[in-house]
């Protein structure tokens, strides 16, 4: 699987403390997105689901964590690799966010519908959909633009997510090294 960072902890990306994963890899090229320097997997190590589950679970260990976050990139265009680590990552936290640049309706071109079945049962919530510029209004907490939806695939999560949500967008600076990654929501000036 395609990573590029994982950062604990993050209370930008869903509610809680969170850990949050960045894939890389997407083909979308959406005008405007937040992490163009994560389309491209071309010289990047792949690393195996076991070995990222492992680094996860150290985290979990020393931590207590509210939940997980996935992003990237779209994890989804790495499906199966994503259905592995979730499942290798299972029983640390029910909830787990998930972003993916699919539409839900799009899925079935990524993923069987026992697969998609599969990936419903391990996540909590997914936002889906492209990222479009002039659909980027402050008031979309937790999503880039309107057309995005949020998804839950376990409604008991609804509340705590509405709550975060209703706190708006807010931006986590952090210092990879000397790397400054701004993490949250962007207005679209930022
Ligand atoms: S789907 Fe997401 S990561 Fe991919 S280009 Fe669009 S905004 Fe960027």
């Amino acid at each position: 699987m395609y990573l590029d960072r994982m950062i604990f902890p993050i209370e930008t990306l869903g509610p809680g403390q969170r850990l949050v994963i960045w894939t890389a890899g997407c083909t979308k090229h959406c005008k405007g997105c937040a992490n163009p320097e994560l389309w491209e997997t071309r010289g990047r190590r792949q690393r195996s689901t076991g070995e990222i589950a492992g680094m996860i679970r150290r985290i979990a260990a020393e931590h207590h964590i509210d939940g997980i976050t996935i992003s990237g990139g779209d994890p989804l265009e790495q499906a199966h690799e994503l259905l592995e680590l979730l499942d290798e990552i299972a029983g640390i936290t029910e909830d787990i966010l998930v972003y993916t640049g699919f539409t839900y309706d799009e899925l079935d071109s990524v993923l069987t519908v026992e697969e998609l079945a599969h990936l419903r049962s391990r996540v909590g919530v997914l936002i889906d959909g492209r990222y479009v510029e002039d659909l980027n209004t402050p008031d979309t907490a937790l999503r880039g633009s309107s057309n995005q939806d949020i998804i839950f695939f376990k409604d008991e999560l609804r509340e705590r997510y509405e709550q975060h949500m209703a706190q708006g967008r807010r931006i986590q600076n952090v210092y990879m090294g000397s790397r400054l990654i701004s993490v949250g929501i962007h207005d679209r000036e930022q």
